[in-house]
């Protein structure tokens, strides 16, 4: 079966929005509006209404603004207007700054008017209290039925640098570039700001979404992705609204543009009291994690990394492959570059017979002409410019790594100078730089940023970017995914489920939950319930020895904990003196727990035990689990998550992403087990999870592999339901 959505080119993505979130889709006219009106503009310096218009006027806006403060009729040489009625015409976009108890009534004002586009900067809303809570739900209501779509409230403003609207007051508005950036946090952004401009990196927009009531990071997000000028889309998020719509988009838009994103604070939601062993194990950012992965998105753990990215993404093209030339002044810098390259499992370039044969002949005898290329400690401009074109003219090259150390002839200004020019000449490969020093590299920093060719401080951080592009782009190249559907019985599940819901009852223990298994094609060990010693040595006779035995009881999840489980009954006696050791010690070590009798089940044969589980998140919905399994599964914490549902490529990756893949693969003369039916497992499990949303919770553990072509067994298995 495909999987209901596409991974293809995306054409106007906002016709694909839910039609809930307001009328006007487009939000065109935050970027690129013809008129702005700022309602609380005020005379003076230092207020929010007197930043924000001055900003506006230094920012070069070529369109109409329109002050609204019914104090005043003129602000800084522009015509003060009583109200937005008052401008005789609708503006474009209009800001609010007044204070949040009058916001509503100029978002009246605005419906009366006719506006479309609105951006509240006022703060003093959810972020304070109920009352603010209130206030601004009246607003988003007042909004929705006039068909306006607004950024904030409390929010520092959009930017837009083709249009050169700076309606804010983060600061100056930065130099074009192919950055777009959204953030959750104005004051970040305001530094954010500071920081590019003092470094001459360039941005297509910055918007401040604050409390998102209506706009929210998505829509910004879907709204970067569809404009041209925006070539990587960067952003600050601290909460993500609609999960599974989020995944769908950011997936579609991802295959465009990469979508870099640093995330803070985990979802308390999804790590909520678990008593499965998933559960447990899923922190409160797996689901994130998960989520990143999936939707192709860069997580990124620091705004200098992030920048360190996005720099490289906007201004250079993606690489065809992860081949690196190095070339340098210096033979320690290179081969600092040298190990970092391998040490990001990157590829050292191989060059070709021709390109050391070229390099030969111009370069000094003493140069190193093998990849690191080392052009030597008193190269000037000229060489480092044949040899970037050398390489980058190799067909082994696909990326190239410049090191430079300024050395007593070195010439930085004209060397940096030299790489701008090739790559204006050669624009199909990427080329990253790395000037060390600072006084002396100084004014070709400056040659370099204005070039567009990005800058790093050590090599090691230029190779964790080349490292990035290289993971975008075999994410952009995976293969489509496909969803494998089994024939199963889900009438049988549905029965199970039900009985539990009706009784009221979340925990559904190893007996029923292996009913569940089976009709979903899982194998499970025969067993029968027994409530005496002598049923249980009938079970056992029935199913032939060696037997287990295991505590059956509603309350008890984890039996061995209780010492509910006992292994290798070899024959009546056996059998008997554990049922009576269990009826006697368990009841002490558990008082309250309704002990119903005991589950004989037949032993199996030796081999690996893992786990396969599932837990649900809130927001972005089931999440595989595989690891290691037994009973020591939260000690060795050996495991991997993915989010559900899996494609066979995706389940086989979840166990090659585990340490436990090598005991799989076989270690030390011993025979590796059968992978490919642990991912059959977890695919199954995968769809029993999705098409069954009210299962929470779900471990097989231990789920016991053996040798190829052996049937894995589901040897204990429990959920947890609730209502959908
Ligand atoms: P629990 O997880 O509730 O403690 P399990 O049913 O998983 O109980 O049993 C604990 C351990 O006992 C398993 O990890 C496995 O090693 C062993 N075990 C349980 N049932 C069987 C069985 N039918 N055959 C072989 N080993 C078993
Ligand atoms: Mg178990």
């Amino acid at each position: 079966m495909q999987y209901p959505f596409k991974c293809g080119r995306i054409r106007r993505l906002t016709s694909y929005y839910p039609v809930t979130k307001g009328v006007n889709m487009s939000l065109e006219k935050f970027f690129s509006p013809q008129s702005v009106a700022i309602v609380g503009a005020s005379q003076k310096k230092g207020k929010v209404g007197y930043e924000i218009l001055t900003s506006m006027v230094k920012g070069g806006y070529e369109g109409k603004i329109f002050p609204v403060n019914h104090k005043t009729s003129e602000i800084e040489g522009l015509k003060c207007y009583l109200d937005l009625k008052a401008i005789g015409e609708v503006p474009d976009l209009v800001l609010i700054i007044v204070p949040a108890r009058f916001v509503a009534d100029i978002m009246q004002q605005c419906v009366r008017v006719g506006v479309k586009s609105v951006v509240i900067i006022t703060a003093g809303f959810k972020e304070v209290g109920s009352e603010g809570l209130r206030m601004e739900q009246q607003v988003v209501q007042i909004a929705k039925q006039g068909g306006i779509r607004f950024v904030g409230p409390n929010c520092l403003g959009v930017m837009d640098t083709a249009s050169k609207l700076n309606a804010s007051f983060g600061g100056d508005l930065p130099v074009q570039g192919g950055i777009g950036y959204l953030s959750q946090s104005g004051a970040l952004l305001a530094a954010i700001l500071d920081m590019a401009n003092a470094n001459g990196i360039g941005f297509s927009s910055l918007v401040s979404i604050g409390n998102k009531a209506d706009v929210d990071e998505l829509d910004m997000i879907v709204a970067m992705g569809e404009d041209p000028k925006t070539r990587v889309i960067a952003g600050y998020l601290e909460s993500i609204t609609d999960g599974e719509l989020f995944v769908r988009k950011a997936e579609q838009i991802s295959n465009e543009k990469p979508i870099l994103l640093i995330k803070s604070g985990g979802t308390t939601a999804g790590a909520k009291a678990a008593s499965s062993h998933t559960g447990s194990l899923a922190g409160g950012d797996t689901a994130y994690e998960c989520v990143f992965e999936r939707a192709g998105i860069i997580r990124c753990n620091s705004i200098e990394q992030q920048f360190s990215f996005a720099q490289a993404f906007a201004n250079q093209p993606l690489p065809k492959g992860n081949n690196v030339a190095v070339i340098t002044n210096a033979g320690g810098p290179g081969i600092m570059a040298a190990d970092a390259i391998e040490r990001a499992g990157l590829g050292f370039a191989k060059l070709t017979d021709e390109t050391v044969e070229k390099l030969t002949s111009q370069l000094p005898p003493a140069a190193n002409v093998l990849n690191p290329i080392d052009v030597l400690g008193d190269a000037l401009a000229k060489p480092y410019e044949f040899a970037l074109e050398v390489a980058l003219d190799d067909p082994n090259v696909d990326i190239a790594l410049v090191l430079l150390t300024p050395q007593a002839m070195t010439e930085c200004k004209e060397t940096a100078e030299a790489i701008v020019r090739i790559s204006k000449k050669k624009t199909e490969k990427p080329i990253l730089v790395c000037f060390m020093g600072a006084n002396k590299v100084a004014s070709a920093l400056k040659v370099l940023r204005e070039g567009k060719i990005p800058q790093y401080n050590s090599a090691e951080s230029a190779v964790s970017t080349i490292r990035v592009m290289t993971d975008y782009l075999r994410w952009k190249n995976r293969p489509k995914r496909v969803v494998r559907l089994f024939p199963v019985n889900r009438r049988k599940v549905e029965n199970v489920i039900d009985r539990h819901l009706r009784q009221g009852l979340r925990e559904v223990g190893e007996a029923d939950a292996k009913e569940v298994l089976e009709a979903y094609g899982f194998m499970t060990p025969k067993g029968s319930i027994a409530t005496n010693a002598e049923q249980a040595v009938n079970i056992a006779q029935q199913i032939g020895y060696p037997v287990v035995m295991k505590i059956w009881s509603p309350d008890i999840v984890h039996k061995s904990d209780v010492g509910g489980v006992k292994v290798g009954l070899n024959n009546a006696r056996e059998v008997m003196d554990a049922f009576d050791l269990m009826m006697y010690r368990i009841p002490m070590k558990v008082p309250d727990a309704y002990i119903l009798g005991v589950l004989v089940q037949q032993m199996c044969k030796s081999g690996l035990e893992v786990i396969l589980g599932m837990n649900r998140d809130p927001r972005f919905g089931p999440m595989m689990m595989f690891g290691m399994g037994g009973t020591m599964v939260e000690v060795l914490k050996d495991v991997s998550f993915y989010l559900a549902p899996l494609t066979a490529d995706e389940a086989k990756q979840m166990l090659i992403n585990t340490r436990t893949y090598k005991m799989l693969q076989g270690v030390r003369g011993q025979e590796g087990v059968d992978i490919d039916a642990i991912a059959e497992g977890l695919q199954r499990l995968s769809q029993l999870v999705t098409e069954f949303p009210q299962i929470k919770e779900m471990d097989i553990n231990p789920f016991v592999v053996g040798r190829e072509g052996v049937v894995p067994i589901a040897v204990d298995a429990r959920m947890s339901v609730e209502k959908d």
